[in-house]
């Protein structure tokens, strides 16, 4: 069985196909941390759907909540209409969202990926300023649809101003950690003060509080906070892409609260549908300048994904996820860099709560910052990880960047065995 639908499948999907390339297994079955195969093998998920399952597989709340409307006789599809399980999705919703920003914040329903939720931020600052230009930053990814691939670093259907995001490692001003980033801050003022620039009054800025296909890289918080101060002095709308950092990820419920700044707009997806689609923005309502029927689409009402991301948001709300994720991602973090000292070739690591990055190089050819990213070896990791039942993906420009976005939900226990898996697989790879 296994072995034919991989077969089967690989013939007649796209040569774009990403995990299931990278991640040959036919997941037939899944609770919490673990995934069943077809093969009947077992294996720990530390990549949780890029990071959208905060509570891991299958969670009985989340199972609970769909089948909750199912049995209710409530339709499955409305379109975008008023419906108890949307307004109770929204009630949640604002409830976890920083007071300041709740207080006067408009949502609007984009659905189903997180890049339809960041094509609608992209329209919605355009709309509201007159202007069309975008601030992003190197290493971003805001996603695969046009205006969102922009973002991300492709042709420029949007035109978009590539600052540098601030790194401690690989930092682009070679100095790293706060001191790269107020370099990099002062250099994105010049540019927005220089009328010659041709950047001077773009329609947003769009960050990521953490980049986490860009290799797991947290962003300082002054330099979020100088961003805040950078953008409001010149009424600039500043969008956080909490996409990925959201519902507890990074330690605190959504990433900007560690920085305490209010950002106008908040794009969200991933985790707040429970394993569902779903994807909203969320924003200021001085930017609400869109026509009635602006922004429209099928697939905006998905009763399952509310009800899901609802309960989801509610469980890590009411158990305090975000902090376990704190507290646990930081004793990981500990033991990557214990395990570290034992392997030249883990150039840095680094992460914020349970988005954790251990960038691989060759120590050989250079030391430090400069050692070259070595993709080979992340790509036998990562095969090592799989050969030991352990599931981990790669980010970063040169995928040299193994990445864990294990459930918030992971044990004590289930950590040491994905660290132990971890250890075990990096040794094979060396050998
Ligand atoms: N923004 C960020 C920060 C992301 O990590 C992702 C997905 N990895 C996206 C946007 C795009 O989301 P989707 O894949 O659902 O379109």
């Amino acid at each position: 069985v296994h072995e034919g639908i991989l077969r089967r499948q690989s013939l007649r999907e796209s040569s774009a196909r990403t995990y299931a390339r990278s991640l040959p297994i036919v997941p037939v079955r899944a609770r919490g941390l673990t995934i069943e195969g077809a093969d009947g093998r077992r294996y720990l998920d530390c990549l949780s759907g890029a990071g959208t399952l905060a509570l891991g597989h299958n969670h009985p709340v989340v199972l609970e909540a769909i089948k909750k409307v199912i049995d209710s006789g409530a339709p499955l599809h409305v379109l975008d209409l008023a419906t108890p399980v949307k307004d109770a999705f929204i009630t949640e919703l604002y409830a976890t969202l920083p007071e300041e920003f709740a207080r006067d914040a408009r949502i609007q329903f984009c659905g189903p990926a997180g890049t339809d939720a960041v094509e609608a931020a992209i329209k919605l600052v355009r709309t509201a300023t007159g202007r069309s230009g975008l601030l992003a930053f190197t290493g971003a990814y805001h996603g695969m649809t046009a205006g969102a691939l922009d973002a991300s670093g492709g042709a420029a259907e949007v035109r978009v101003t590539r600052l540098p995001f601030p790194r401690s490692y690989r930092c682009p001003f070679g100095v790293g950690g706060e001191r790269g980033a107020e370099l990099g801050a002062r250099w994105t003022e010049s540019l927005l003060d220089d009328p010659k620039s041709g950047v001077a009054a773009p329609a947003a800025m769009m960050l990521e509080p953490v980049q986490g296909e860009g290799g797991v890289i947290p962003a300082p918080d002054s330099w979020m906070r100088r961003m805040r101060e950078i953008t409001a002095a010149r009424s600039i709308p500043l969008i956080a892409d909490e996409v990925q950092t959201g519902v507890g990820r990074t330690g605190a419920f959504w990433a900007v609260e560690h920085s305490g700044i209010v950002p106008d707009v908040m794009v969200l997806s991933k985790a707040i549908g429970g394993s569902l689609p779903l994807a909203v923005i969320v924003y200021r309502s001085g930017l609400d300048a869109w026509q009635p029927g602006a922004h429209a689409g099928t697939f905006r009402g998905n009763q399952l994904a509310m009800a899901a991301g609802a309960a989801t948001l509610a469980f890590v709300r009411e158990n305090r996820l975000a902090e376990r994720a704190r507290t646990l991602g930081a004793r990981m973090l500990a033991g990557l860099r214990a395990l570290a000292r034992a392997h030249p070739c883990v150039g840095d690591v680094r992460g914020r709560g349970l988005m954790i990055g251990v960038e691989l190089v060759a120590p050989d050819a250079a030391t430090g910052d400069t050692a070259p990213p070595a993709p080979e070896l992340a790509a036998a990791v990562r095969q090592e990880c799989l050969n030991r039942g352990l599931i981990i993906e790669l980010g970063g420009r040169h995928s040299a960047v193994v990445r864990l976005l294990p459930p918030l939900t992971l044990t004590d226990e289930q950590a040491v065995a994905v660290l132990d898996r971890f250890a075990d697989a990096m040794a094979a790879a060396e050998r």
